[in-house]
This record gives structure tokens, C-alpha cells and sequence, in this order.
């Protein structure tokens, strides 16, 4: 069975096709600035092929993927008709989604409702299902959501201490995201380990230009630092994570921004590491001007003084038989990071080893703790794509 892989963001769509039960990735690619005159597709086959079009829309983007992946020099399949089935990322379920699942009408229909909690993801990601039903009308699609691992979380981990009427009224309460990547290393931690997933306990670091902690008691999630949105929680590359309410009361009551769209535009894509950096959201910039760069060092400080304080917060939730784990563009690739976020932590029982944690290879997942350290400390490069064809071909297998 080949899947196609969507993940459709607003003027983006990345793509990966793969071949079951083989677990094959055969190709992946991008398509870039639909809408604009000079879009691109950019597909990674052997060599590369990338060609500038005026894309005008995600349905006419996904027709562009599709003759990429039939092409006779190119491309990897004989006709869409060897396509037969599609896994699709989708940002937001709500509380309605627990699971991934068929996209019958209903579903595509709540998708859509769930746009007012995502309006940046969810009408992209909806945009994407539409394509593929009209390019390829016959074949199953499966929805698989940032949010529905987290629907484990109980509620005093879930809602926020206002009246309970803006919960049941409107849907006001944490969510979460990046739960296909944590239920991924949940999986892998597991094979790493020997265990099955529902004895995994452990605090998840994915830590990327957007980051997030997650706590995992018995293989689910019962606590994450992003909330009703991905804005909350740790700092990122241009998000602020954490902030007192109040600071945002005082900077509207004072004029310091004049509307809501300035503050969110502020919050989201002008704070984080670019605010206290100044010059670039990107953990590499940072880290290669630590030791000349006084804001440099600072942003790096602030980045990794937050994650030690969640992790060291969430194992009182995961127990004394917790596994940290590491994944993410920075978690899987910066020892730097790492080692100031678990440095002289002896008294939790964390002992990370130095050469371990150093020489680690790129791209392979490995143990950084000590051999005599109570936590072990684990980092696993993430692959949200794989799950998502795992999941699709799962479910397409009982149709
Ligand atoms: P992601 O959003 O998961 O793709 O991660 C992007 C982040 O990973 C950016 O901040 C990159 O600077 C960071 N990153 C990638 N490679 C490295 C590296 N070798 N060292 C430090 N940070 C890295």
C-alpha cells in the first residue's frame, strides 16, 4: 500500500510518500509560497528536482505534488491509482478527537469548527483534505491531531482556574501540541527500553523553533507546558512562552501596543530567543556567539533555565522510574543545551556523562546519562511523519 503524507501549513504544503507494510519512505518534498507567482516545489528525489510555478491555491499545489510523484523522469509511481490511501497532520481536534481517525464528512465538518481555536492551522490543514478528495476522490483520507494525545491529561492538569462556564461554553481549557511526536518517542522509548508503552513514564523535551515539555505517566500524557494555544510554556525561537497576564492588561491599558492584533503579532513572532538574541530566532546564531555576545549568552540562559525548571516540576508528576527524553531540531542536536539543562542535578538523580552527551552521532537516537544515573537520559531524533503513516495504514488496513 503507498500513503501519501500531507501536512499543509497556509502558503506551504510538505509532502513524504511511503510504501506498506514495508515502512518505506520513498520520496518527500515541499511545495513553497502558494499564492504567489514564483511558488516552488522542491521534490527530494535522486537528484533533486525543483521547478518555480504560479501555484494558485492548495488544491492546484496538490495536483503539482501528484504529477511530481507520476513523473516519468522523477517521479517514483507509474499513475495516481498506485496512490492509495492519504494521512493527513491536523493541529487542532478539540475534545472531540482522541485518536486519528477515517475523515468521513462529519469529521471535515468539525474540523472546521475546531478553526476558531487554530485559525492559523486548522483552515491550512482543512484546505489540504479538500485537495487530495478532489485530486483523488476514491482513496481513504486519515486525520492524525497535534492535540489527541494530550486528551489524557486530567483535569486539574487541563483547565485553567477561571469561571468553569468558559470552559464548557467555550471550549477554554489546555490542550497542547506536538502529541504525534510525543506519542512517537513514547513508542520508541518503549522499544529502546524493553517495556511496553503503557509502562513508560517519562518527561518529553521536544525542543525545535516551537518547544514543548510533555510528562508521561504510564505511556499517556497528564501534563504539557503549551495551553490553549502554542504560545505558552517554555521560550522559543519567537514565541514568549510564560508571561503574567498582567504585563499584557498593562501594556494595552498603557498604550504600549495599541490593539490585540500588535500584542499577538508580538507574542508570537517578535519575542523568544529573537527578542533577547536581537539578531536571529536560531539556536546555531545563538550558539555560536556565546562566548562574545552578552545577549547571545543571556537568550541561551533564559532558554535553558525554563526547560530545568519544567523538567525538574514534571518528575514529581512521572515518578521515581522517569526516562528524560530529548528530540526536537535543538534537543537532538545541541549538547550544549542539554548538558546546561541537566548539569549538577545529582540530587534528582540525574547524572548526565559529558563524552556521552558530546559525541552522540546526528540523526541516531542514544544514552546520555551515566550508567549508575537513577533517571536515564535518553535523546531520539522524532519522525511525526512515520507515525502518521503508521497510523493511516493502520486504519486503512481494517476498512
Ligand atoms: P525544528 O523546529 O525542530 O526544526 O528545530 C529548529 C531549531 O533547531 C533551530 O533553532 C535550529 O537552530 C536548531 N538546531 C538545528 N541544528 C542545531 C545544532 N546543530 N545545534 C544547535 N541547534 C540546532
Amino acid at each position: 500500500m503507498n500513503i501519501l503524507i500531507i501536512n499543509s501549513g497556509s502558503s506551504s504544503i510538505k509532502y513524504q510518500l511511503w510504501r506498506y507494510p514495508e515502512r518505506k519512505l520513498l520520496v518527500k518534498g515541499l511545495v513553497e509560497r502558494i499564492g504567489l507567482d514564483n511558488a516552488v516545489i522542491t521534490h527530494k528525489s535522486d537528484p533533486v528536482y525543483r521547478h518555480e510555478i504560479k501555484i494558485n491555491d492548495h488544491i492546484h499545489g496538490i495536483r503539482i505534488i501528484l504529477e511530481a510523484l507520476t513523473d516519468p523522469e522523477h517521479g517514483v509511481l507509474g499513475s495516481l491509482s498506485e496512490i492509495h490511501a492519504a494521512g493527513h497532520r491536523v493541529v487542532h481536534g478539540g475534545e472531540q478527537f482522541t485518536d486519528s481517525v477515517l475523515i468521513t464528512p462529519d469529521v471535515l465538518d468539525t474540523i472546521d469548527n475546531m478553526s476558531s481555536l487554530a485559525p492559523l492551522h486548522n483552515p491550512p490543514n482543512a484546505a489540504g483534505i479538500r485537495a487530495v478528495m478532489q485530486n483523488m476522490p476514491s482513496i481513504p483520507n486519515i486525520a492524525v491531531f497535534d492535540t489527541a494525545f494530550h486528551q489524557s491529561m486530567p483535569q486539574e492538569a487541563f483547565l485553567y482556574a477561571i469561571p468553569i462556564k468558559y470552559y464548557k461554553e467555550d471550549m477554554i481549557r489546555k490542550y497542547g501540541f506536538h502529541g504525534t511526536s510525543y506519542r512517537y518517542l513514547t513508542k520508541k522509548t518503549a522499544d529502546i527500553l524493553g517495556n511496553k508503552p503503557e509502562d513508560v513514564n517519562g518527561v518529553f523535551c521536544h525542543l525545535g523553533n516551537g518547544s514543548s515539555i510533555c510528562a508521561v505517566k504510564n505511556g499517556k500524557s497528564v501534563e504539557t507546558t503549551m495551553g490553549f494555544t502554542p504560545l505558552a510554556g517554555l521560550v522559543m525561537g519567537t514565541r514568549s512562552g510564560d508571561i503574567d497576564p498582567g504585563v499584557l492588561f498593562h501594556m494595552i491599558r498603557s498604550g504600549i501596543v495599541s490593539n490585540t492584533s500588535d500584542l499577538d503579532t508580538l507574542l508570537n513572532k517578535k519575542s523568544g530567543l529573537l527578542s533577547i538574541y536581537e539578531k536571529s530566532s536560531d539556536m546555531r546564531d545563538i550558539e555560536d556567539n556565546l562566548t562574545t555576545d552578552e545577549n547571545a549568552k543571556l537568550a541561551f540562559r533564559m532558554f535553558t533555565h525554563r526547560i530545568r525548571l519544567y523538567i525538574s516540576a514534571y518528575l514529581s508528576l512521572t515518578g521515581p522510574d522517569s526516562t528524560i527524553v530529548f528530540s526536537g531540531g535543538i534537543g537532538e542536536n545541541s549538547p550544549l543545551v542539554r548538558d546546561a539543562v541537566l548539569c549538577d542535578l545529582q540530587h534528582m538523580g540525574i547524572k548526565i556523562n559529558k563524552a556521552l552527551n558530546e559525541k552522540l552521532p546526528r540523526g541516531q537516537w542514544g544514552t546520555i546519562s551515566d550508567a549508575d544515573s537513577k533517571v536515564k537520559v535518553l535523546v531520539i531524533p522524532t519522525d511525526e511523519e512515520s507515525q502518521i503513516a503508521e497510523d493511516t495504514y493502520n486504519i486503512v488496513a481494517e476498512l
